[in-house]
């Protein structure tokens, strides 16, 4: 499979670059990746690159978006950080790869059993690292359970990394004007997504829905 050239990427929209990243997936998902040769490919990005989506995903050594979406040298741009949140600069990152470097989606990819969703429920405190757990922390206070609201409660923990994501994909837009100029026009699309990390499937949300109709759909356990 050859890589995205300044050609194949324009040619693209941001559906099909959704779904290029969930056929990646399948073929992860069933061992069927693609035999890239990765020399080749260093031949062939080394005048320019064009990548056509960028991931933000989390630091979890089973998350490297390049290989659960099946994507080889020059094919996404990655940002990864503990509990995939967005700060400043991966605002700027994610600026850059749509409006100067052209890619064509941008996807907010969470997963189940994060150690730093876990970490923010259970208000973990350490170093830099409170800083960031405190940016997972409207996505806690939003999901009104009145159970157990520890790491313990697998399900608590799925249900806030689920509102976690929908939360960063509107943040990317209220703070951004320029991605969200560019998403109002169609030019680029973002998706929020989640990795099971039990059996390496990506599941993408329905970017109609919003955080309040996730919010609404009830836990299994007592409010
Ligand atoms: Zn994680």
């Amino acid at each position: 499979m050859r890589t995205q050239n300044r050609e194949t990427q324009a040619e693209l929209t941001p559906e099909r670059a959704k779904e290029i990243l969930l056929e990646g997936n399948r073929r992860f998902v069933s061992n069927l990746k693609v035999n890239r040769n990765l020399l080749q490919q260093v031949n062939e990005t080394s005048e320019g690159q064009y990548p056509f989506a960028i991931v933000l995903s989390c630091i979890d050594s089973r998350t490297s978006a390049e290989l659960i979406f099946d994507q080889g040298l020059g094919d996404i741009f990655s940002t990864r950080i503990a509990g995939n949140i967005v700060n400043e600069d991966i605002l700027g990152s994610m600026e850059f790869a749509c409006k100067v470097a052209g890619s064509k989606l941008i996807v907010v990819l969470g997963h189940s059993k994060c150690g730093a969703v876990k970490g923010a429920c259970d208000h973990v405190q350490l170093g830099n690292l409170t800083g960031l757990l405190d940016k997972i922390e409207p996505a806690i206070k939003a999901v009104a359970y009145a159970g157990d609201r520890t790491a313990q409660n697998a399900e608590f923990v799925e249900k806030v990394a689920e509102v976690n994501v929908l939360r960063m994909v509107e943040e990317i837009k209220k703070r951004s004007h320029i991605l969200r100029e560019m998403i109002e026009s169609g030019e680029i699309g973002i998706v929020g997504a989640m990795y099971d990390v039990e059996t390496g499937i990506v599941t993408f949300y329905d970017h109609t829905k919003g955080i309040s109709e996730v919010l609404n759909e009830e836990l299994a356990g007592e409010y």
